[in-house]
C-alpha cells in the first residue's frame, strides 16, 4: 500500500467519525489535519453513544483503539424485553458466534478520548474551535473558510474535504447535497442515573409500558441510562439501589435521513453528517466509524471515488432497520401491542431470529471490510 503524502486533507469535524478517520489515515502514512467547532471531546457526563458494536471493534483493531475500548468498555451479556414488567424475551448474546460479543457499553466521551490519545501519538492533534464557516469554490476545487476561536479567519484549499461536522453539517449544506427523509413527531427523553453503590449492568431491557417503551442501558458500573417515550417516565422507574444523582438528562426528537450521495467531487460526507436516524439499535456512531474507515482504507488504494457506491447500500439497510425496529417499539394501537405480546415470546424458539437480531446489533449487516483479512 502506498501513502499519499502529496494529498493535504481537511476533516471538517472531531467526534468520534472525525476522529477515527484521522486515526485510519494516519497510520497510513497521511497526515490529515482536523479541525473541530466544539472546545473539545463529548464531556464525561454525556454519555450519548454509549453502545459500541463487534464491527466498530473489528475496524478499529489495527489502530489500536479495540483493546483500549475492549479495556473500558462493560459488555452485554444479554437483551431483556418485557411487558409492563413481565419477562417476554431474553436474548443471550453468546448466541452470536465472534471475536466480539455483539455490544459493549462506553460513554462517547471515553470512546473519543482513546482515539485522541492514539492521533497524539502520531503527532496530530485535533484543532478545537476551529469551525468551517463556509465552503465556496465548487465542488471540485473547495476553498473553506475556517474560523477561529480568536476571531480570525483562514483560507484552505484542500485536495479532499470530508464533512464529519454533524448532523448540522455546514460542509454538507454549502457543497450542495440533498438532505431527503423525515421526523417522527414523538419526543424521547432520557436520563442517566448514578447509584451510590455498584449494581448490575450487564444486561439491557426494553419494557413495553403500553402505552408508550421505557429502556434501560448500562453506562458505568453505577450508572444506569433510561430512555422512554413518555414524559412521565422517571416516576414509573424502579431504582436497583439509592439514586446519587443525574448525572445527564435529555430530550430529543428523531429524524431518519440520508444523502443521496456520499461525495459530490473531492467533498466526502461521513457520519451524522450523511445519515440520522434513531438511537434504537445503538447504530448511529457505529455506522459513522464504519463510513470513517471505508473511505480512509479508499483513499489509501487511489479508490476514493467509490466511496459513495459502496457505502450508499449499507446506509440504506441501516435505516430501514432502523426505522422498522423504531415502528415496532413505538406502536400505539392495542390491537398490535396485544399481538407483540403474543408473539414475542415464541421468538426464542426460533434461534435464527434471535441471531438475526444479534446480527444487527453487531453490526454485520453491512459488507465486511474487504481489507481485514476474516472480517465477518
Ligand atoms: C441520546 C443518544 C444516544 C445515542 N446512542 C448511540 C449509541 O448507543 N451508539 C451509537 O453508535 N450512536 C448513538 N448515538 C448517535 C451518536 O451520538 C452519533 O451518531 C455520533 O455522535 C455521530 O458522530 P459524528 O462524529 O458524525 O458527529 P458528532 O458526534 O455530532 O460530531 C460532530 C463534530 O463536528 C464538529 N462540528 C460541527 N459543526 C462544525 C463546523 N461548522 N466546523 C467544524 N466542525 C464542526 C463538532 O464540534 C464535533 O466535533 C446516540 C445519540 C444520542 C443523541
Amino acid at each position: 500500500m502506498e501513502a499519499r503524502p502529496e494529498t493535504s486533507i481537511l476533516i471538517a469535524g472531531a467526534g468520534p467519525v472525525g476522529l477515527a478517520l484521522a486515526l485510519e489515515l494516519v497510520r497510513r502514512g497521511m497526515r490529515p489535519r482536523l479541525v473541530a467547532k466544539a472546545a473539545g471531546p463529548t464531556p464525561a457526563n454525556e454519555s450519548r453513544a454509549l453502545g459500541v458494536n463487534a464491527r466498530t471493534l473489528t475496524l478499529l483493531e489495527e489502530c489500536g483503539a479495540t483493546a483500549l475500548i475492549l479495556h473500558k468498555a462493560r459488555r452485554i451479556n444479554r437483551f431483556r424485553v418485557a411487558s409492563r414488567g413481565k419477562t417476554l424475551l431474553t436474548v443471550d448474546t453468546a448466541r452470536l458466534r465472534g471475536r466480539y460479543s455483539p455490544l459493549y457499553a462506553l460513554p462517547q466521551g471515553e470512546t473519543e478520548n482513546i482515539l485522541i490519545n492514539l492521533l497524539a501519538q502520531h503527532h496530530i492533534t485535533p484543532e478545537w474551535q476551529t469551525a468551517v464557516a463556509h465552503v465556496e469554490g465548487g465542488i471540485d476545487k473547495p476553498q473553506v473558510l475556517l474560523r477561529h476561536a480568536d476571531g480570525t479567519s483562514e483560507t484552505v484549499s484542500p485536495n479532499i474535504l470530508v464533512g464529519a461536522d454533524g448532523a448540522h453539517s455546514v460542509v454538507r449544506e454549502n457543497c450542495g447535497f440533498t438532505f431527503p427523509g423525515s421526523s417522527i413527531d414523538m419526543p424521547f427523553h432520557l436520563a442517566d442515573y448514578r447509584y451510590t453503590r455498584p449494581i448490575e449492568t450487564n444486561y439491557a431491557e426494553g419494557n413495553f409500558l403500553n402505552p408508550g417503551v421505557l429502556a434501560r442501558i448500562p453506562v458505568r458500573e453505577d450508572t444506569i441510562r433510561y430512555i422512554s417515550t413518555r414524559e412521565d417516565f422517571e416516576t414509573i422507574i424502579e431504582h436497583p439501589a439509592e439514586v446519587r444523582d443525574k448525572p445527564w438528562v435529555s430530550s430529543f426528537r428523531i429524524s431518519f435521513r440520508h444523502v443521496e450521495s456520499m461525495r459530490r467531487g473531492r467533498v466526502f460526507l461521513a457520519g451524522d453528517a450523511a445519515h440520522v436516524h434513531s438511537p434504537i439499535g445503538a447504530r448511529g456512531m457505529n455506522l459513522g466509524i464504519e463510513d470513517a474507515c471505508w473511505l480512509a482504507w479508499l483513499i489509501s488504494e487511489r479508490r476514493e471515488e467509490e466511496y459513495s457506491e459502496l457505502r450508499m447500500p449499507a446506509i440504506e439497510t441501516v435505516i430501514k432497520a432502523t426505522r422498522r425496529n423504531t415502528a415496532f417499539v413505538t406502536l400505539s394501537n392495542p390491537v398490535l401491542t396485544g399481538l407483540r405480546r403474543l408473539l414475542l415470546p415464541w421468538l426464542s424458539l426460533f434461534p435464527a431470529s434471535t441471531r438475526a437480531v444479534l446480527r444487527t446489533i453487531s453490526g454485520r449487516d453491512t459488507p465486511a471490510p474487504p481489507w481485514i483479512p476474516g472480517a465477518k
